[in-house]
């Protein structure tokens, strides 16, 4: 799981702080070299570090924390804020072009998933803003990188432009964009060639390119599984070429964060979307507030509900949203949450964006044990409605009938009763902390 390391530590580190009504310069102190090391382990880059931990350290000891009535929640909300600054702030936007098409070059080494992301950023242009994209197929090198395209375009039955691997890729980026003026195409996304390392040729082709196409938008796309090496040629491709923003993939995998959070900082470029699988549609929008929020164990409460907005009924993700809000949320919401969570995507990513998801021992085994969701579920439906909506009422003899009317065991009762007062309390923790984002232009 990305950033589990990551998370782990820094969540241990907060949560020694967190009820403090006071902290002193040594508590700082202490818990900074714990996040220092926390972070040089996630393999974030050394300098990038050292700016945080000072920045972070200069807050915690000045008027805003040390006066404030609750310092520890004061503390962690310096951290967020600093984490969700390292990654950029405010979510980035995409170009829309006044003279369409608006032009995206995509640019990377290959096996960083550039192909792939072209098709999935198509589809996220086409399906979530009715945009008419034209891809265009410039890697003329790499074997199979046309057929590859075609295929992808395919796939999503989307148009794909192809030369061949006889004409150059200037040419090719040229009558793309003429045709796609023609066909009203408002978006060209060309699919540049990739090399193993960075070599001067690849850097010469794509500043002709750039050069003739004129782009609006010159994304790099790496491999969040490289870390440091991510951040090396993200910086030596903004250097030679100037890029817009980075794309991250593989952050399904199990990186350890260094990447997202470096990135940013090294080569002042935001990233813009991550790859989260190799499914077409596992590409999403990169919200640094909201990383900071999962990174810390506070859950990603916007995320979830956008997941449910997308595949479940609007009205009840609606509806979830505002129990959330107003904390009454109860284990008859929870059991349609768990009816519908299956339908969302893997449970472990969504079990992620809960807040306090990470303490949820118990929960955390879902992932892998269906027979744990069929437990959860008869033990919701063996409560009666009044146990579902005020569950402090669950003493200790309706605990064993309970577990009796579930065949589940008592201590599994108690686990799931001790989740849900987990959850609430963070759920309520979380709503104080998150913050608002500005919104304007074309965001995903
Ligand atoms: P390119 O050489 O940069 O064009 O790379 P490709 O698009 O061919 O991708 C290389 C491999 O990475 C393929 O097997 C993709 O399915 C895989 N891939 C790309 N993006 C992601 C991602 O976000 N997550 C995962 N797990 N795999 C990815």
């Amino acid at each position: 799981m990305a950033f589990e390391g990551l998370a782990d530590r820094l969540q241990g580190t907060i949560q020694k702080i967190r009820g403090k009504g006071k902290i002193s310069e040594a508590d700082v102190k202490e818990m900074m070299r714990e996040v220092r090391l926390a972070l040089l382990e996630a393999d974030v880059n050394f300098k990038v570090v050292k700016q945080f931990v000072k920045k972070v350290s200069e807050r915690a000891v000045g008027q805003e924390v040390m006066k404030s009535l609750t310092p520890g929640q004061q503390v962690i909300k310096v951290v967020k804020e600093e984490l969700t600054e390292l990654m950029g702030g405010e979510q980035s936007q995409i170009a829309v072009s006044k003279r369409p098409p608006t032009i995206i070059m995509m640019v990377g080494l290959q096996g960083a998933g550039k192909t792939t992301t072209t098709g999935k950023l198509a589809n996220l242009l086409r399906k979530k803003h009715n945009r008419k994209p034209l891809l265009v197929a410039a890697d003329i090198y790499r074997p199979a990188a046309i057929k590859q395209l075609e295929t992808v375009g395919k796939q999503l039955d989307l148009p794909v432009f192809s030369l061949g691997d006889q004409v150059s890729p200037v040419e090719i980026a040229k009558q793309a964009i003429e045709k796609a003026k023609e066909e009203h195409h408002d978006y060209v996304l060309i699919d540049t060639a990739g090399r193993l390392h960075i070599d001067e040729n690849l850097m010469g082709e794509l500043k002709d390119i750039k050069e003739l196409s004129n782009p609006d938008e010159i994304f790099l796309v790496v491999d969040a599984m490289t870390g440091q090496d991510a951040v090396n040629v993200a910086e030596s491709f903004n250097e030679a070429l100037g890029i817009s923003g980075v794309v991250l993939t593989k952050l399904d995998g199990d990186t350890r964060g260094g990447a997202a959070l470096s990135i940013r900082s090294v080569t002042e470029k935001p990233i813009k979307f991550v790859g989260m699988g190799e499914k077409m549609d596992a590409l999403e929008a990169f919200h640094p507030e909201r990383m900071a929020s999962r990174i810390l164990g506070m859950g990603d409460v916007l995320s979830l509900i956008e997941k449910a907005q997308a595949n479940v009924d609007e009205e009840k993700a609606k509806e979830l949203e505002q129990k959330m809000r107003t904390m009454s949320f109860t284990f008859d919401d929870f059991l349609e949450q768990l009816g519908q969570v299956k339908q969302m995507g893997p449970l472990d990513e969504l079990l992620k964006m809960m807040p306090g998801a990470n303490k949820m021992k118990g929960l955390d085994k879902l992932q892998v044990d269906d027979k744990q969701i069929v437990h959860v579920e008869a033990i919701i439906q063996s409560m009666s409605k009044k146990e579902k909506t005020n569950p402090e009422v669950i003493n200790a003899s309706r605990r064993k009938r309970i577990a009796k009317g579930s065949g589940t065991s008592i201590q599994e009762v108690n686990r799931l009763l001790k989740q849900f007062e987990d959850m609430k309390k963070m759920m309520k923790q979380m709503s104080g902390m998150q913050g608002k984002g500005k919104k304007k232009g074309m965001k995903f």
